[in-house]
């Protein structure tokens, strides 16, 4: 077999779906050499996940690309919970949000996992040369522990094989109807993706030499297999029949998000989606580890549809038209570790697998490697420290065990069969399970995850716990440990992403959602919540702030390369609550408006809780808890996370905070 010559890259990834996808958006984003390979031919076109929890969505905002979700997907409002009255018949028994209202700018939506692959694919494009090389599988990889804290090494070695076609295209379930693979007739422009393009590879091999490697290759994950890691949890797997169609049906919810359960035939959840279809997920059996009860490939969309007649009895369901479906198998299960040396990192399904239900799974698993590709970024471009790598598994192990756990209880009350009365105590109560819904609303919007303290979270609580319980020493510093003041923004949370409301810009009065300044380029921010510069002494707070900022030996410039913009690395916002029409920008120090020669001033740096002239009021202060006259200073991760909170001046403390994070440029 022809070898290729040995290359070498920073990052290699394994994987293409939706972790992998988003490992790849960060790289591009930091300008860093990353290659992502999958053994796959082509994308997906269709069916597995759909669902886009109000934080992937504000994520996706972030990148530039929330727009076309929003425009094509269809949008989730109401829950309707049906149960059998006393004779067994189904009822409406309830209506709830789908979204708890007022938690973000977004609510949730549906749209199939390829076109969500089509939007990363488009905008990998756009900032990058980074291709996906797909027909590709890695067959070997070696590690050099000695040489892990090398920051110039590439102690990684992964010897990789081009496969010719017909190795590269997947086995389908055995029907003429699509299970994700092939394209549906309903999807736009995957047209070039259809037919893997040749690189004349095919059937060679290559060793790639890589800093850093990332595995996002599914639940039966070759990565985690070559680092001898383990899935922990339940024994049984549950099949679930999945089937997108449009539905031909009398049943009057059928475009609500509904939760049927039926007096004896089991349970079924409806999901509305685009282009007139409805996704139906049934919990069709349990299976043990070794997969023996059932016979998955005797499961055909005949034997789903029968299943969801029976529960949604006595209204009618039939269809013309079947988009995709599919038998898939399950178990709840998290990784014993998610990092080697902190050099070979997984993450998505191939570290935890649990339940399509409450629609977590492509959520999580993109937020796995939204937490992780800033990381490897900076890293990889000398700004941060090695040490930030090991808040991965601390932070993201610890929400896949909340994940599981949920999925644990949610699973029991969903599949369960509704109790007669209250003496039937081998039921599930209804109220039971509305209650478990309205609750887990909160944790399935991905807005409830709240990191731990660590270098990058200044909060109490002082230890590096990897989300397994053990601690590994010093990722953060316990002696004088810093510790940001919660109590001056009762609502932006230490730890939990950094909550957006409506601000005016203070140079043209145009209202934004602040949130859609805090774009995903790598950049860590200081947001200045600067208070009433109309009161004298809060002015010369701000200016004295700035003149701390703007000093030679300031961290803004010891940690910004001397040839780069002052905000290259750490961008400074300010909102202010004085009246807007008070306040005049180049009135600010120079550093919160920058000067560029050719570019002249930035008017995007300042911004104003005021009313707008066609929006209505923000109420930004009120909503993030601080008060209008002193505010507070907020540092926010890459990733919108909040790491410490302090006053105006505090400003040895940011300087600390950074000191610990990032590497001195100068
Ligand atoms: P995946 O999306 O699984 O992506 C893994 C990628 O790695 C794939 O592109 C694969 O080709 C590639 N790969 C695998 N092994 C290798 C290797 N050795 N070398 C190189 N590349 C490799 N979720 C729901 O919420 N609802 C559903 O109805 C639903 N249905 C599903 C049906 C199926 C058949 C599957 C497989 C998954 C389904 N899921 C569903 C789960 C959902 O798709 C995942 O949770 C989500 O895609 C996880 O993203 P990921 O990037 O971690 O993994």
């Amino acid at each position: 077999m022809l070898q290729l010559e040995d290359s070498k890259c920073d990052l290699l990834i394994t994987g293409a779906g939706p972790a992998g996808l988003m490992a790849a958006t960060w790289a591009a984003r930091c300008g860093i050499h990353a290659r992502i390979v999958d053994k796959r031919g082509t994308k997906i076109f269709n069916g597995q996940a759909d669902g886009l929890q109000c934080r992937s969505l504000e994520i996706f905002d972030s990148f530039g690309f929330a727009d076309r979700v929003c425009k094509e997907s269809n949008h989730m409002l109401e829950i309707c919970l049906w149960n059998p009255d006393e004779t067994g018949r189904i009822r409406r028994t309830d209506r709830i949000p789908d979204t708890i209202p007022g938690i973000s700018r977004f609510q949730q939506v549906v749209l199939h996992q390829g076109r969500i692959e089509r939007f990363f694919l488009d905008s990998l494009k756009e900032y990058s040369d980074i291709e996906i090389e797909r027909g590709v599988l890695p067959e070997q990889l070696e590690i050099d522990h000695s040489k892990a804290e090398d920051e110039r090494a590439y102690p990684i070695k992964v010897k990789i094989r081009h496969l010719d076609d017909d190795e590269a295209t997947p086995v389908q379930n055995g029907t003429n109807v699509p299970d994700g693979l092939f394209r549906s007739s309903l999807a736009k422009d995957d047209t070039d993706d259809l037919i893997r393009k040749s690189r004349g590879k095919e059937g060679t091999t290559e060793v790639i030499r890589t800093k850093y490697m990332i595995g996002c290759d599914g639940a039966h994950s070759w990565t985690r297999r070559q680092l001898d890691f383990h899935m922990q949890g339940e024994q049984t797997d549950f099949i679930w029949g999945v089937l997108d169609i449009i539905p031909i049906t009398n049943f009057p919810d059928i475009r609500m998000r509904c939760a049927i359960h039926s007096a004896e035939s089991g349970s079924i959840m409806i999901i509305p989606r685009e282009n007139r279809l409805v996704r139906f997920y049934i919990q069709l059996n349990e299976v043990n580890s070794a997969g023996q009860q059932v016979d998955r490939s005797k499961i055909t969309p005949e034997i789903i549809l029968k299943a969801a007649q029976r529960i949604m009895s006595p209204y009618k369901l039939t269809y013309d038209y079947c988009d995709w479906w599919t038998a898939y198998q399950i178990g709840q299960r998290v990784g014993n570790s998610f990092s080697c040396d902190d050099r070979v990192f997984l993450a998505g399904d191939a570290v935890h697998t649990h339940s399509p239900k409450a629609g977590q799974g492509m959520n999580v698993s993109m937020q796995d490697t939204y937490n992780l590709g800033w990381k490897i970024g900076l890293v990889v471009k000398g700004l941060a420290k090695r040490s930030i790598l090991r808040t991965y598994q601390s932070e993201r192990r610890r929400i896949a065990q909340d994940l599981i756990a949920f999925d644990h209880r949610f699973s029991r009350l969903f599949s369960g069969r509704p109790a007669k009365d209250a003496a039937d105590e081998a039921g599930i109560s209804m109220a039971e399970f509305k209650d478990a819904f309205e609750k887990g609303n909160m944790f399935a919007s991905g807005l409830a995850v709240d990191y731990g303290a660590s270098i990058l979270v200044a909060k109490p609580g002082d230890s590096a716990d990897q989300g397994d319980g053990t601690d590994v020493g010093p990722i953060i510093n316990s002696i004088d440990k810093l510790v940001g003041k919660q109590d001056l923004a009762g609502n932006i949370k230490l730890g939990m992403r950094f909550p957006s409301y409506q601000v005016l810009n203070q140079s043209d009065a145009r209202p934004w959602h602040f949130g859609q300044y805090l774009k995903s380029d790598g950049r860590f921010r200081l947001i200045v919540l600067a208070g009433n510069l109309k009161d004298g002494k809060q002015w010369k707070r701000l200016q004295g702030f700035g003149e701390s900022l703007a000093k030679p030996d300031s961290f803004l410039h010891r940690f910004t390369p001397s040839a780069k913009p002052v905000d290259s690395v750490i961008e400074i916002l300010v909102i202010h609550s004085a009246p807007r029409k008070q306040v005049e920008l180049l009135d600010l120090h120079e550093i919160f408006h920058p000067f560029d020669e050719k570019r002249g001033w930035d008017y995007e740096k300042v911004f104003v809780d005021d009313v707008s002239y066609h929006e209505g009021h923000g109420e930004a202060y009120k909503n993030f808890g601080v008060d209008k006259e002193s505010g507070c200073v907020v540092i926010a991760r890459p990733d919108q996370y909040v790491g410490w909170i302090g006053e105006l001046e505090d400003v040895r403390d940011i300087d600390r905070y950074f000191s610990e994070v990032l590497i001195p440029q100068i």
